[in-house]
This record gives structure tokens, C-alpha cells and sequence, in this order.
């Protein structure tokens, strides 16, 4: 769709109206969630949202970065791997986004060039201006039709060299749908400098003038800062960016992130954002954020504590989903969560297993890729399994306790995965049949939402109360079915497989508390106005264990060794 098409609505198909929200001064200023936010609170007014996030990088997707550069990949029903930014917004909102929801450079540019090879510009000199940017446009009109507000997030700084055609983009749609179609909302920082006693607007009026002079007016300024903006000093940045002083919203940080939306209500944004666009709408009904919010800052069950052992956990970026989905478990069973991030290699290295898992209330081993620190990782998975501690696998998670049972219970030593080594003596994880011969990396592995039947009778189905689900995978990897039989005979339940029974998708051990690991990645799809029912029984278990009487005294298995 064009923009004259978009301009050519009628009431017939009603016409998107768009936020474009940029970032200056700093990254990681909280874009993300401000759009997030904004979602919720047009929501909320009983408007239809859409979002979309724009990233200037030259990668295709993210789904080739390591989680060191780039954070969590976040995978989509459609089986994109997109932004975590996405997570944000659907964890924060009812849409449901796809891989046209999030762009970048390297997509841009990769389908241009390919019209350029098919002769579809018809002899023209391809140039970022304007087919680059019209590239851009008619993505962003053909993802967001027919929602009432699209909320689009520029990643990147503004001044930034590689985000400039997606501005001049966003520039042009500001122009081609008017003033009250679309808006620009501008997040900035307001630092406070404890040596002058003051907050500074110089770095925001730096940042407007940027904006300025690539042609964008921003319309209203989200401020984040860490104390209450004055009113004289809204009134100075007001003058200095030529935004009305109503439009100075100031963003203080805020505890809990689901406590923005509301924060920035208070602050009036929505009623201006609503006014600016002309939009007719209810007041917004916040009040099951405000019992999110409630829930989280005062648990009436005290805390649970949760050990999650993984590879990146000096960077927390890494686990975003999963982080959310235990707090949203955490809302369920009216316990507050302290997570606890363990480096796997640590525990690979340590004469003493117990004095790093023995307090804990229960253990999660997350997703993952290649061998570092998988040694750590079983070591900790079978702790759970010999001392009774809750326990949630996932995708190499589950992969993982499936290679510790192996190894362990069915005597299968040499026991491991072909993702580790081609020479594997028990190969009790393979690569996938569809997966074999597949060199390229980009977007190459089983991706996103695919149907699972579980068992009735086991824990699983017991936890979703149903017997058929739908869940996101990521991975190459998946149980040998060569092992089934001999596995299974053992006690290992095959709780969960695809419809046709050919891939095991979720495993359980009947005779411990909680121990339920699953390929696909239900971290995705909790909400923190619905936990994901794998977050909430776990977090559940975790808080039975910490109540019950032997917490901590209970008789010790043997411990565990790392081989
Ligand atoms: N590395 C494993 C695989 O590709 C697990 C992937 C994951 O945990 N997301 O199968």
C-alpha cells in the first residue's frame, strides 16, 4: 500500500494514525518502553494498536548476533527472530506481531537490491532517496493497516549515521499524512549532576536541534530522569525545543516496568497524544496495571529464590522474555522472585555444587548455543534432580536433562549431543532431519509456532489444563528418537510431542516435585495480566518448596560430580 492509498481511506477502512518515537542523547533510554507504554494506554482508551520497530543495523535479522551485542532474540508466532523490543510490545499490548513488524537495514536493502536485479525500476539510478525510503513507507503502511495508532520505534540514537534513511522516512510520512495523522515523540535524557545540585536540559535541546535539522519537529518530549522534572525547567526545555510545555513529559524511573504506562498517564501523555491525532476516546481504563504494579511491589508471600544458570549473565539483556515470564509467574502465585543468574562455567570449576544451589528454591537452565559451559549446566540439573529442587529445562535445557538422564540413570556415559561434537558415542540429542545440509545461518533453524499434544495424565497436561497446545521454538537440535525406548523405560515421561508423535517437545520426571522441560520457549508468550501456566506452576513449586518443613534439611544424595 502507497500513501496515497493510506491518504485515500474513508470510513470505510479506518485510517491508521502513527507515533514515531526517536531516541536521543543516550541508547538504552527506554524507547522500548515508552512505545510499549504508549501501546497500553491507547489500549486501554479502546483503540486497536500495532507496533513496529525499525533498526538501523545491517544485519537482516538479529538472529544471527550474539546475545553479548544484541540482547535476547525475541521469536514471533511467524517464526521471525526480531528485536526484544517486540517482546516489549506484546507483552504490553494484545497485537500479535510478525517478521513485517520489525525492519532493518539489511532487509531494506536486501529486497531492493533484488528489484533492482528484476528490473523493477525501470532503468532509474537506485538511490537511498527515494527508494530506499519508499521501500521503507510502504513496509510500514502494509504492517500496520487497520489498526487505529501504530506506534513505530527507531532504534538507534538520533545523529547516528546509520539511522538517518529510516528519519528521512519517518520525515516524509510525517509530511504525506498531515499533522493529525502522524506525530513525533522524542525521548530524551534529563540528567541530574550532583556536583551542580541541578538537572540539565542542554543535552535535550542538543538532541531537538538533531532532530530539527534532519527536518523533524518532535511534538512531544519524553524525559527520562531519575527525579521529578520542575516546572520551570519543563518550561525551559519547552522553549528551547519548540514543544509545548503540556508536551514535556517527564519519565522517572520506575521500579517495576509495568508501572510506565501508568506513571506516564499520570503525566498526561495519552490525553495529548489523543488531542494532537484527533482521536475521540474513552478515558483509559489502567486499573489491571495498577493491580500488576500492587502485586509486584507488595507479594503477600514473601520472595522465592531462583537460580537460572546460563552463559550471559552479566548481561540480562540476554534472558528479557524469561526474566518477564518469572516475574509474570511470580504476579500468579503472589511471590516476589529474586533471580539469581549463575554463570554455568563457575559451577564447572567448583569443588562444592551445594554451597551454590543448596538455597535456592528452584532452578532453571535456559536456552542456549554450542558446548561452553554445558558441563555446568548438567552438573546443576542433576543437583535438582537427586535433591528434589523444582526444575524448568528449556530448549537446550530440556536437551540437557535429557542427556543428565542418559548419562546417569540409563548408564549411557558417553551420552551427549551432536550440537557439542560430530563423534558422539549416544547421540541422545541429533541435529534435525530438515536441518541437515543447512550451512547458511540466517533464519535457518525451526522458527516459531508449532502444535504440541501432551499426554493426558501428566504433569504437563495437568499444568496447561489442556491436551493441545501451541508453542515458539528456536533451535536445530531435537531427542533422538533412537533413545526413546530405552529412556522412557526408565522413568523418563515423554509428556509432550508433535501431533504426529515424531518430536518430543516436553519431558517430565513423575517421582520429583517439578521437573518439566520443554523444546520450544514458553517465555515468549507470557503476560504479565496472564502468566504463561509453565512459569506459574514453577514458581509455585519453588514456593512449596520453600515452605515446606525440610527446606534445606532434607537428606543429601550424594553430590553431584562434574565429569
Ligand atoms: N542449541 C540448541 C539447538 O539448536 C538449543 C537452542 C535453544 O536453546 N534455543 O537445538
Amino acid at each position: 500500500m502507497n500513501a496515497a492509498s493510506n491518504s485515500g481511506n474513508t470510513s470505510a477502512t479506518r485510517r491508521t494514525k502513527f507515533v514515531l518515537v526517536t531516541g536521543g542523547v543516550v541508547s538504552s533510554i527506554g524507547k522500548g518502553l515508552s512505545a510499549a507504554s504508549i501501546g497500553t494506554l491507547m489500549e486501554a482508551r479502546g483503540l486497536t494498536v500495532t507496533h513496529m520497530k525499525l533498526d538501523p543495523y545491517i544485519n537482516v535479522d538479529p538472529g544471527t548476533m550474539s546475545p553479548y551485542q544484541h540482547g535476547e532474540v525475541y521469536v514471533t508466532d511467524d517464526g521471525a527472530e526480531t528485536d526484544l523490543a517486540l517482546g516489549h510490545y506484546e507483552r504490553f499490548t494484545h497485537c500479535r506481531l510478525t517478521r513485517r513488524h520489525n525492519l532493518t537495514t539489511g532487509r531494506i536493502y536486501e529486497s531492493v537490491i533484488s528489484k533492482e536485479r528484476r528490473g523493477e525500476y525501470l532503468g532509474a539510478t537506485v538511490q537511498v532517496i527515494p527508494h530506499i525510503t519508499q521501500e521503507i513507507k510502504d513496509r510500514v503502511y502494509a504492517a500496520t493497516e487497520g489498526a487505529d495508532i501504530a506506534i513505530i520505534e527507531i532504534g538507534g540514537t538520533v545523529g547516528d549515521i546509520e539511522s538517518l534513511p529510516f528519519l528521512e522516512a519517518i520525515r516524509q510520512l510525517k509530511i504525506e499524512n498531515g499533522p493529525e495523522n502522524a506525530m513525533s515523540i522524542h525521548v530524551t535524557l534529563v540528567p541530574h549532576i550532583p556536583t551542580a545540585g541541578e538537572m540539565k536540559t542542554k543535552p535535550t535541546q542538543h538532541s531537538v536541534r538533531e532532530m530539527r535539522e534532519i527536518g523533524i519537529q518532535p511534538d512531544l518530549l519524553i524525559c527520562r530522569c531519575d527525579r521529578n522534572i520542575t516546572q520551570n525547567l519543563k518550561e525551559k526545555i519547552a522553549l528551547f525545543s519548540n514543544v509545548r510545555v503540556d508536551r514535556v513529559i517527564p519519565a522517572v524511573d520506575v521500579s517495576c516496568i509495568y508501572e510506565l504506562p501508568i506513571s506516564l498517564h499520570m503525566e498526561g501523555i495519552d490525553t495529548q497524544i489523543v488531542e494532537h491525532l484527533n482521536i475521540w476516546s474513552r478515558q483509559p481504563d489502567i486499573s489491571e496495571w495498577e493491580r500488576v504494579v500492587q502485586k509486584f511491589k507488595s507479594p503477600e508471600r514473601g520472595k522465592v529464590r531462583i537460580g537460572l544458570i546460563g552463559k550471559y549473565v552479566h548481561l540480562k539483556d540476554s534472558y528479557k522474555s524469561l526474566h518477564e515470564a518469572m516475574v509474570h509467574g511470580g504476579l500468579a502465585a503472589d511471590v516476589a522472585i529474586q533471580t539469581e543468574y549463575i554463570d554455568s562455567e563457575q559451577l564447572e570449576r567448583t569443588s562444592s555444587l551445594s554451597s551454590h544451589l543448596e538455597h535456592l528454591d528452584a532452578i532453571l537452565v535456559p536456552g542456549g548455543f554450542g558446548d561452553r559451559g554445558v558441563e555446568g549446566k548438567i552438573a546443576a540439573i542433576r543437583y535438582a534432580r537427586e535433591h528434589k529442587i523444582p526444575f524448568f529445562g528449556i530448549c537446550l535445557g530440556m536437551q540437557l536433562s535429557v542427556i543428565e538422564y542418559a548419562r546417569n540413570i540409563c548408564d549411557l556415559e558417553d551420552a551427549s549431543s551432536v550440537e557439542f561434537g560430530e563423534r558422539v558415542q549416544h547421540p541422545v540429542i541429533d541435529l534435525m532431519p530438515d536441518q541437515v545440509g543447512v550451512d547458511s545461518k540466517g533464519g535457518t533453524m525451526r522458527l516459531g509456532a508449532y502444535p504440541c499434544k501432551l499426554v493426558s495424565g501428566s504433569r504437563a497436561a495437568e499444568i496447561y489444563g489442556t491436551s493441545e497446545i501451541s508453542e515458539r521454538h528456536r533451535h536445530r537440535f531435537e531427542f533422538n528418537n533412537d533413545y526413546r525406548e530405552q529412556l522412557t523405560s526408565k522413568g523418563l515421561v515423554l509428556s509432550g510431542t508433535s501431533p504426529d508423535e515424531r518430536l518430543v517437545e516436553m519431558i517430565e520426571l513423575p517421582d520429583h516435585p517439578h521437573f518439566v522441560a520443554c523444546q520450544f520457549h514458553p517465555e515468549f508468550k507470557s503476560r504479565p495480566r496472564q502468566a504463561h501456566p509453565l512459569f506459574s506452576a514453577f514458581i509455585r513449586a519453588a514456593v512449596a518448596r520453600r515452605q515446606s518443613a525440610g527446606r534445606g534439611h532434607q537428606p543429601k544424595a550424594e553430590s553431584a560430580t562434574i565429569n
